[in-house]
């Protein structure tokens, strides 16, 4: 069968050859941050704030929006002299981006030579990004080196779950998946029992090294497959990307594939920003190509253990720099060092990434990710749900029950929700399932509320 290439083969015949006829430098920037994370911390940090530097020398002369807000406030490259001193930098929301899109590109960009891309975004807004042909081949280099801390290695088979996913069309497209690196699918927009078993028996075929999807779908995945007896699939990594994974979920996935998942963190804005390696004592910060602070509700820096708003410069993004980009999601910074020997720092972990914070009636926010998971793991019967937080005053929660779910299951979870939001209508909605969005992203809860 064609997908019995030898991986070795593909790796060092065809991987290369192919990068070369593209004139892709990909493989170069990947060996030079394989050697990189293994700095000290120090020599990281130099090389980071070196990088900064130039990127705020850069965008003092180049870029209109920030050639602007910096003169605005009387500030000179010069004057960022410490990591304190990107404080006197003021954060950039999505609504900036937004309002400023064309500002926001440096002079001597053309647009139609850029890649351009929209975000969806857990948070649903959506953005307009630009970035170069050598930002997106840096970004998939260090990629590719977390994905290999999982332990698989470039060229082995891949098994993904992906909502929509780009097959191969193109004469080109086919034979780099023959040829470099195999790729199947399982659509996560139309997961089924027998969407699940034609996957499986696609898997016993080209035997996958690397499980790969977002948290949900591979927690969504694995409880299929214990559903239908499925106890065979072995992946050497398996890699949970692009949204929160909640520890009951990951347990379940370990359980399923008796493996260790690598969690990974990151937007499509700024792209990797964190990823857990074999140890798995947190997300280590992929420091060569970002700047990262947390920062507390004033605006003061958050201190280790202390939970922050993530916010990160983009070191490599010349094009459409993004500096101090807000996030919008809370990360807890480490003052921890890895057992595995690499100098890049540490974040314990991400918090409300993948579901709204909702709004009590005293203007109190509360994690709806939290509530998910009191929530399921304490009430009997509910496999699935959503919140969705329709004004100030009804919350909707949509469920999927188990077959036969005590009556008493539904009352404690409304009288749980009635607790919390006091004064506010809890209805309950029963649905026979809860659909991924477009993008295949799934959210946990939903606040209209704004
Ligand atoms: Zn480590």
């Amino acid at each position: 069968m064609w997908r019995d290439w030898p991986a070795n083969l593909r790796r060092h015949l065809f991987e290369p050859l192919f990068y070369a006829r593209n004139g892709s430098p990909r493989l170069s920037y990947w060996k030079e941050v394989e050697k990189t994370q293994y700095f000290s911390r120090e020599a990281l940090e130099e090389l980071q704030w070196e990088r900064l530097g130039q990127l705020l020398e850069f965008i003092y002369d180049k870029n209109p929006y920030y050639r602007q807000l910096l003169k605005s406030r009387g500030l000179t490259p010069q004057m960022i002299r410490s990591p304190e001193d990107m404080r006197k930098l003021p954060i950039l929301t999505k609504r900036d981006v937004r309002q400023n899109s064309d500002l926001m590109l440096s002079d001597g960009y053309d647009k139609s030579r850029l890649h351009q891309f929209k975000t969806g975004g857990s948070t649903g807004k959506s953005l307009e990004l630009y970035i170069t042909d050598e930002c997106s081949e840096k970004r998939n280099a260090v990629a590719r080196r977390h994905d290999r801390w999982s332990g698989w290695e470039p060229c082995d088979p891949i098994g993904a779950l992906w909502g929509n996913p780009h097959r191969p069309q193109t004469l080109k497209e086919k034979i780099i998946d023959r040829l470099v690196q195999p790729t199947i699918f399982l659509d996560t927009m139309e997961l089924t029992d027998d969407s699940v078993r034609q996957f499986v028996r696609e898997w016993e075929r080209v035997r996958p090294s690397l499980l790969f999807g977002h948290a949900h779908s591979i927690y969504m995945f694995a409880v299929y497959l214990k559903k239908l007896g499925v106890g065979h699939l072995k992946p050497r990594g398996i890699l949970s990307t692009s949204m929160m994974l909640l520890p009951s979920e990951r347990a379940v996935i370990e359980e399923v594939f008796d493996q260790k998942v690598f969690d990974r963190y990151g937007c499509e804005e700024v792209s990797l920003i964190g990823a857990e390696c074999e140890q798995h004592q947190g997300m280590h910060l992929n420091i060569e190509h970002l700047f990262v602070e947390f920062v507390k509700e004033d605006d003061s820096p958050a201190s280790a253990g202390e939970p922050g708003r993530i916010i990160v410069t983009d070191l490599m993004n010349y094009a459409m720099p993004f500096v101090r980009y807000q996030v919008e999601d809370v990360g807890v910074p480490s003052d921890r060092t890895c057992a595995c020997g690499r100098g890049l720092p540490l974040m314990e972990e991400v918090v409300g990434r993948v579901a709204d914070f909702l709004i009590k009636k005293d203007g109190t926010r509360v994690a709806g990710i939290s509530l998910i998971e009191n929530t399921l793991t304490a009430i009997q019967g509910i496999t699935q749900m959503q919140i969705v937080q329709e004004s100030m005053e009804r919350i909707r929660l949509r469920i999927v029950e188990e077959k036969d779910i005590p009556e008493s299951s539904v009352l404690e979870l409304k009288t749980y929700f009635e607790k919390i939001f006091e004064g506010m209508t809890i209805e309950i909605e029963k649905v026979r399932e809860i659909k991924p969005e477009a993008s295949g992203k799934y959210r946990f809860s939903i606040c209209k509320v704004h």
